[in-house]
């Protein structure tokens, strides 16, 4: 059994301050397969003071020269791929296949953010133009400092690579807390971060749990800011401790997104896409598009494609062929979504299916999909972020219903639209309230585009050249034209 009982600081292993252990679980079989540490306030210090020093070098190389770290990084990534999969696979539930979607996404991220590294070097000292004659100015972009980088457990080596990547290009050097619930496929980045010969400080990699290491780098005065994903919970929590010294927060918090299928949509390729919107990663994924918006005439046939796919899905073992759904990834989560589930029987909600009437592995933390559908816009179900395979459907009459109802939500993260008319979907697409809209497409996420969510999905934007100004600061330097 692997002990995660040393925090990589320095570029090496040294021993946690901390007293306590977690198991890291398998949810597939139950099975304890590792031990992380919870980390203490001093392992924080340690690797905060390791980072500030390192800072000065790592902020004077050129975009240029960490570009090679980077695609570096992406490179250590890819010739693990098959094995970080798999290990993902394990310490998550997810199923191989999208183990292995992961690391594709986060290899293609190193490598973006390496080209916007090389790119940051031209978009140094750019003249601005001036309503003024006789004086000039010129823009830079320098690094924030010190970042202080923590995530959930739902995407692992995803929402890490998301936040290191760009940090790194931008020239900050960090302190990383992935979560205690999945720090396996993290800690190989420890490795790989050794073999390209990243300066020592520059990456700082502490393992432990909200309350022994998250809360003491979110109020961390030598932390220059803190980027977030995870839950809004914690994320106001965050925003909170980072008050005091005015520090900087990016939050990438929870949502509850809808999917919209119109009256000319084709019923079975409308079915594909709600399906993946919500049962993929068990429901596990911030952008599931949880609420089905079904134009009327269309409901009962869409509602009937959706049972006979839900029954057909294979719940089993992650790393099988032939499993399309694994376990959620914790008991904890598990049992977070059962309750939901009691609060629909109370409710007396309309199920279509109900995950807990099918038969399922005897151990693991596994639970079949439900659908709900004609849920009222009051439940809980319907307006709070569930994060499993449970979907609630609704149905609306007009385009202004649709886009009224889609939007009735205090999240805003992503959305979709399916229809034939494309240029239809398009145009609704824009009336919606959310940072990413598909249309007649599964969820692409493309390092490219933005991530990131309106109202309290979050705060900033990762991904694309928003991602990267995360982590800069804007400069001017102002005088007489020479
Ligand atoms: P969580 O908020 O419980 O934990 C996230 C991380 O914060 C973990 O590393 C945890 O140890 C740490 N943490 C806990 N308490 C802390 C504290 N007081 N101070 C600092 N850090 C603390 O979330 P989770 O259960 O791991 O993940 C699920 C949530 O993440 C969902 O709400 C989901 O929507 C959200 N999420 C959002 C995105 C996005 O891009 N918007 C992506 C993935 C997940």
């Amino acid at each position: 059994m692997q002990r995660l009982v040393q925090q990589f600081i320095d570029n090496q292993w040294r021993p946690s301050r901390g007293g306590r252990y977690l198991p890291v679980v398998n949810p597939c079989t139950e099975e304890v397969i590792a031990e992380v540490t919870c980390g203490h306030p001093d392992d924080v210090d340690a690797a905060v003071a390791a980072a500030r020093r390192a800072l000065p070098g790592w902020q004077q190389t050129t975009g240029a020269e960490r570009a090679v770290y980077l695609d570096g990084m992406a490179e250590g990534l890819s010739r693990r791929r098959e094995d970080l999969a798999r290990l993902s696979a394990v310490n998550n539930g997810k199923i191989l296949a999208e183990a292995q979607l992961d690391l594709d996404d986060a290899i293609a991220c190193y490598r973006y953010y390496a080209d916007q590294a090389r790119a940051l070097d031209e978009r140094q000292g750019q003249p601005v133009s001036l309503d003024m004659e006789g004086v000039q100015a010129h823009s830079y972009l320098d690094p924030v400092g010190v970042v202080g980088l923590i995530t959930p457990w739902n995407f692992p080596l995803v929402t890490s690579a998301w936040k290191l990547a760009p940090a790194l290009a931008a020239g900050c050097t960090l302190v990383f807390k992935p979560s205690e619930v999945t720090p396996l496929p993290e800690r190989e980045l420890a490795d790989i971060v050794l073999e390209v010969g990243l300066p020592a400080g520059v990456f700082n990699l502490v393992f432990g749990d909200g309350e022994g290491v998250g809360s003491s780098m979110s109020s961390h005065r030598s932390i220059d800011k803190i980027s977030f994903t995870g839950s809004n919970r914690v994320g106001e929590a965050i925003m909170a401790a980072a008050a005091p010294g005015s520090r900087g927060v990016s939050l990438e918090l929870g949502g509850k997104s809808p999917i919209l299928v119109l009256e000319d949509a084709d019923v079975n390729e409308a079915a594909d896409y709600v399906m993946a919107g919500i049962y993929f990663n068990a429901g596990q994924i911030c952008s599931a598009t949880s609420r089905l918006l079904v134009h009327e005439p269309l409901a009962d046939d869409l509602y009937q494609a959706l049972g006979q796919r839900i029954d057909a899905l294979r719940l089993g073992n992650p790393l099988a062929e032939d499993t399309d759904m694994g376990p959620l990834t914790s008991a904890r989560q598990r049992d977070t979504v059962l309750g939901y589930l009691t609060q629909a029987d109370q409710e007396g909600l309309q199920a279509v299916r109900d995950g807990r009437q099918r038969a399922l592995p005897q151990q693991g933390y596994f639970l079949a999909p439900s659908l709900y559908r004609d849920v009222p816009v009051t439940s809980r179900l319907w307006r709070e972020e569930i994060f499993g395979p449970v979907l609630c459907g609704r149905s609306f009459a007009t385009e202004e219903q649709a886009v009224a109802l889609a939007n009735d939500s205090e999240f805003g993260l992503a959305a979709t639209l399916v229809g034939k008319d494309a240029a239809r979907v398009r145009r609704l697409g824009r009336r919606l309230q959310a940072g990413t809209i598909w249309y007649n497409s599964p969820q692409l996420v493309l390092p490219e585009t933005s991530w990131g969510g309106f109202k309290r999905s979050g705060i900033g934007r990762e991904l694309g050249p928003w991602g990267l100004n995360a982590y800069l600061e804007v400069k001017h330097l102002i005088g007489p034209a020479a």
